[in-house]
C-alpha cells in the first residue's frame, strides 16, 4: 500500500477526550473515529488490526474444535422472557420495537438465541459434545462507556457456547477453551492471567476471566507472584487430558476485586502482587440454566431426556485492540506485536525528490509485493521526520529507509520498532529478513 493512497487521517495534537494511552494512540494513528459516546467506525489500520486478532482467535477456536457460526445481532424479546433475562437485564439492553409492534433487542450475548438453535436442531446424545462460535457485534448500554474501544457500547466479542452430556463432559470443554485462551493471548503477544470469576447463584469453580495486566485497567487484582514465571505459551494435544495443565494455571492464588477477600486470602503478603488489569476474556459454566427453562434436552443412552449442560465463553476482540496498546507503546507511539501488526513493514523513502531513491525504493515496494510482504510505501511528499513520526505513530514493527547517502554505497537502513536497533544492510538483504 502507497501511503500516498491510504486512508490514513493521523492527528499531530492529542485529542483531549481520551484518558488512557490506547484511546490517544488508536485516534492519532487514524485507527477509528467516534461515531457517538461507545460506538466507532473502523478505519482501514485498524480494521486491519481487529481483522488479524480476529484471525487468531478463530484458529484457536477452531483447533480446540469449535466451529463458526454466525448468528444475529437483532434477536426477539420473547426468547429472553423464556429464560427470565429480559426484565433481570435492566438498562443495559437496548431495546427496540419494530414496525408490527415486536419487541427486540440488539443482542449484548447470545445464550438464549443460540440454546433456541439447539433445542431446534439437536436431540440426541450422539450429537454431542458440540461448540459452537460466533465473532459478532454486541450492544451494552454501558452506564460509563469510555476509553475508546475499551469499555464500548457497540462491541466486537467473541461468543462460543459448549453443550455436553454431563458435567464431566462439560469440564472437558471448559478446559480446552481455558487453554485455548491462553494460547491465543499468547499468540496476541499479552501475557493473561486466568483468575477465579464470581460463578453467581451456580457455584462451583468454573468460571475464570483472563485478565492482562496494565496501570490503565477497571479491574484491581490479586494474584501469586509465581505467575510471573508461567510460561504463556502452552503446546496443546486437545485429544489428551488436558487437566493437568488446567491443575498447573489454577494451582496459585489469582482473583479480581470481586472475588477477593484480604481476610480470607490463602497467599503471604509477601507473595502477593496487588495491580491493575483489563478483562480480555471470560469463560463460564453454568449447567441447566438456560437449558432447563428454554426446554433444550436431549435422549440419553437409556432414552431419559436431560437438559444439555452448557458452558459460555467471550473474548472482547475489540477491546483487545485496546489491550495490546496498553501492553505495548512507547512515548512515540505504539509498537505492534508482529502477530497482528497491520503491515509488517514500512519503507521510508526521504528524499521523493532524488531520482536514484525514488526508483530504488520503488524497486523494492514491487519486490516486497511479489514476496508476499504486507508493506508501506511512505511515499509521501513530507520531510524525513514527518515520515519517522508516522511510521513510529502507527507502530510498524520494521522499517527500510532509503536516503541518497545509502543508496550511492548500496546500502538501505533496517530498523527494528521494538529494540529501537538500527542496521545498514543492501536492499536484498532487507528484503531476505523479511522473507525468511
Ligand atoms: P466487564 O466486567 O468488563 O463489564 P463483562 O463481565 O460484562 O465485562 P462478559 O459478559 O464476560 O463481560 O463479556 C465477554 C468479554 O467481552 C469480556 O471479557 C470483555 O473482554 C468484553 N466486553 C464486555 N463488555 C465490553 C464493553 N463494554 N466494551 C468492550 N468489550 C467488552
Ligand atoms: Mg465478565
Amino acid at each position: 500500500m502507497r501511503l500516498s493512497q491510504y486512508f490514513l487521517p493521523t492527528l499531530k495534537e492529542t485529542p483531549s477526550e481520551a484518558e488512557i494511552v490506547s484511546h490517544r494512540l488508536m485516534l492519532r494513528a487514524g485507527m477509528v473515529r467516534q461515531s457517538s459516546a461507545g460506538i466507532y467506525s473502523w478505519l482501514p489500520l485498524g480494521l486491519k488490526v481487529l481483522r488479524k486478532i480476529e484471525a487468531i482467535v478463530r484458529e484457536e477456536q477452531e483447533l480446540a474444535g469449535a466451529q463458526p457460526i454466525l448468528m444475529p445481532t437483532i434477536q426477539p424479546a420473547d426468547l429472553w422472557r423464556e429464560s427470565g433475562r429480559y426484565d433481570d437485564y435492566g438498562a443495559e439492553m437496548l431495546r427496540i420495537t419494530d414496525r408490527r409492534e415486536r419487541e427486540m433487542l440488539y443482542g449484548p450475548t447470545n445464550e438464549e438465541q443460540i440454546t433456541d438453535i439447539f433445542r431446534q436442531n439437536v436431540r440426541s446424545y450422539k450429537d454431542l459434545p458440540l461448540n459452537l462460535y460466533q465473532i459478532q457485534w454486541k450492544f451494552r448500554d454501558e452506564i460509563r462507556p469510555r476509553f475508546g474501544v475499551m469499555r464500548g457500547r457497540e462491541f466486537l466479542m467473541k461468543d462460543n457456547y459448549s453443550f455436553d452430556m454431563d458435567e464431566v463432559g462439560a469440564r472437558r470443554s471448559y478446559n480446552a477453551m481455558f487453554i485455548a485462551y491462553l494460547r491465543t493471548f499468547a499468540r496476541l503477544g499479552l501475557r493473561a492471567i486466568p483468575m477465579a470469576a464470581d460463578t453467581g447463584p451456580i457455584g462451583g469453580d468454573l468460571s475464570h476471566e483472563f485478565i492482562v495486566l496494565a496501570e490503565t485497567g477497571e479491574s484491581e487484582v490479586y494474584y501469586h507472584k509465581d505467575f510471573e514465571g508461567f510460561n504463556p505459551m502452552v503446546d496443546v494435544d486437545y485429544s489428551a487430558d488436558l487437566q493437568p495443565t488446567i491443575d498447573h494455571w489454577t494451582s496459585r492464588y489469582a482473583a479480581t476485586d470481586e472475588k477477593h477477600d484480604a481476610d480470607k486470602c490463602p497467599v503471604d503478603a509477601a507473595e502477593l502482587i496487588t495491580g491493575r488489569g483489563i478483562e480480555v476474556g471470560h469463560i463460564f459454566y453454568f449447567g441447566h440454566k438456560y437449558s432447563a427453562p428454554m426446554n433444550a434436552v436431549v435422549q440419553d443412552k437409556d432414552g431419559s431426556q436431560t437438559p444439555v449442560h452448557m458452558g459460555s465463553y467471550g473474548i472482547g476482540v475489540s477491546r483487545l485492540v485496546g489491550a495490546i496498546i496498553e501492553a505495548s507503546h512507547d512515548d512515540k507511539g505504539i509498537i505492534w506485536p508482529d502477530s497482528v501488526a497491520p503491515f509488517k513493514v514500512s519503507v521510508l523513502n526521504i528524499r521523493p525528490d532524488d531520482a536514484d531513491c525514488a526508483a530504488a525504493a520503488d524497486d523494492l515496494y514491487k519486490k516486497l509485493q511479489v514476496a508476499g510482504v504486507d508493506v508501506l510505501y511512505d511515499d509521501r511528499d513530507e520531510r524525513a521526520g514527518a515520515k519517522f513520526a508516522t511510521a513510529e505513530l502507527i507502530g510498524i514493527p520494521n522499517t527500510i529507509t532509503i536516503g541518497p547517502r545509502g543508496i550511492k554505497a548500496g546500502v538501505v537502513e533496517f530498523g527494528v520498532r521494538g529494540s529501537g536497533e538500527k542496521e545498514e544492510l543492501t536492499p536484498e538483504a532487507a528484503l531476505n529478513r523479511l522473507t525468511a
